[in-house]
Parts: C-alpha cells; sequence; structure tokens
C-alpha cells in the first residue's frame, strides 16, 4: 500500500473530533451574561440595517431579561435562542425609519414589529388589554450599544428549540450549558412569571380578588 493511501486509512480510523456545541447565542456562548448598571436610564436600539436603520429608544431600564427558545422571538444569525426583556410601553418610542416596521403576525398575542429591510424585530406589544403582560413591550437589548441593561435571568420555552430544528438528543448538554452560565433551564416561562399570569386570570375569572 502506497504511504499516502495508510494516511488516509488511518485519518479515516481516528475517531471524529468532538461535535461543536450548538450555537445557542452570542451572550450565553460568550459565558458572560453582563451587568446591570445602577440607575441605568435605557439606550438606544438599532435594526442590522447599513443604511436608513430603524432606531428605537427606551428610557426605562428592562426587567425579566431572558434567553427564550420559542420559534417566534427573533434571533441573532445561527444562534437557537433568543434574548428578550420587558419595558413598559410608555418607555418605547420608534424615534427613526419607523416606515420600514411590518407586524410579524397581527394573531400572536406579542405583536412584534420586525424591519423589513433586515427582519430584525424591534419590539413586540401585548396589546390585548386582558392579558398578564398588556402595558409591556419585549425588546431585545442586543441591538443597543449602550452598556448597563439588565443581564438574563433564566431561559424560557427550552423545550421548543426541538420545533425549529435542534436534535432532542442535544437537549441534556444545552439544559446544563445553560444552567453553567446562570440560566436555570424552564420549558414555559419561570415560575415567577407563571405565577403572575396565573394570578391575574384568577383575578379576571373572579376566583381572587382583583
Ligand atoms: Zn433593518
Ligand atoms: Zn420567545
Amino acid at each position: 500500500m502506497a504511504k499516502r493511501a495508510v494516511k488516509k486509512v488511518q485519518a479515516a480510523a481516528k475517531p471524529k473530533a468532538k461535535a461543536k456545541p450548538v450555537a445557542l447565542h452570542p451572550l450565553i456562548d460568550k459565558g458572560n451574561l453582563g451587568k446591570a448598571k445602577a440607575k441605568f436610564a435605557g439606550g438606544t436600539l438599532t435594526c442590522k440595517c447599513a443604511s436608513d436603520p430603524v432606531t428605537v429608544t427606551i428610557a426605562s431600564q428592562t426587567a425579566h431579561n431572558h434567553a427564550c427558545g420559542c420559534s417566534k422571538c427573533w434571533k441573532p444569525k445561527g444562534a437557537i435562542f433568543s434574548v428578550v426583556a420587558v419595558v413598559p410601553s410608555d418607555k418605547v418610542k420608534v424615534t427613526a425609519n419607523g416606515h420600514k416596521l411590518k407586524l410579524v403576525d397581527a394573531n400572536a398575542t406579542i405583536q412584534r414589529h420586525a424591519c423589513t429591510g433586515c427582519g430584525t424585530h424591534m419590539y413586540g406589544r401585548v396589546e390585548n388589554s386582558k392579558h398578564g403582560f398588556h402595558g409591556l413591550d419585549f425588546v431585545h437589548t442586543e441591538l443597543s450599544k449602550d452598556k448597563g441593561w439588565s443581564p438574563p435571568e433564566f431561559a424560557a420555552f427550552v423545550s421548543s428549540v426541538i420545533e425549529t430544528g435542534t436534535d432532542p438528543a442535544m437537549m441534556p448538554a444545552i439544559r446544563s450549558r445553560l444552567k453553567k452560565v446562570g440560566l436555570p433551564p424552564y420549558d414555559c416561562l419561570s415560575p415567577g412569571l407563571m405565577d403572575y399570569l396565573a394570578t391575574h386570570a384568577a383575578k379576571l375569572s373572579g376566583v381572587r380578588k382583583a
């Protein structure tokens, strides 16, 4: 056997290199979620368009920032998780090129407004006045250069990444990576937010006093 052919056979027999870990989200993959700045008063989100970008100004710190595995939230290229936070709707203002925004799905609870140029979701509003999250907008603070936004605290709808193409066999590794960076994984929202929504529903139905 020629030398080169022997080498080839040896290479083929070598065990495969460990599979590259799935890209969850740049922030999670970096392993450093950042820190909220005291008295942080907000900043500006800018879409990914090279010219005439849409800008959205947020006049407040965000709350309940989290990684989301659902199929609807906007994710940066290659990521399987979104990182999304909430902020009072009255603190959110489109400040440039709002004509480029288009509603993604009018039937969704969260009315996400995406840039028609680059696809980035700039804000998602809960218009249903009966919903527990009414009055809040969902935003992606990674679209801002300002430093000091509240970091993600948990991971929501983790099992849903399977619905967008992730191999179910990867789930134990994904959950363990999320835990390692400090994002407890849940398959719905966090217990705190689920309790909040259920309390709201109990008040609406009259089971609890408003
Ligand atoms: Zn854009
Ligand atoms: Zn989501």
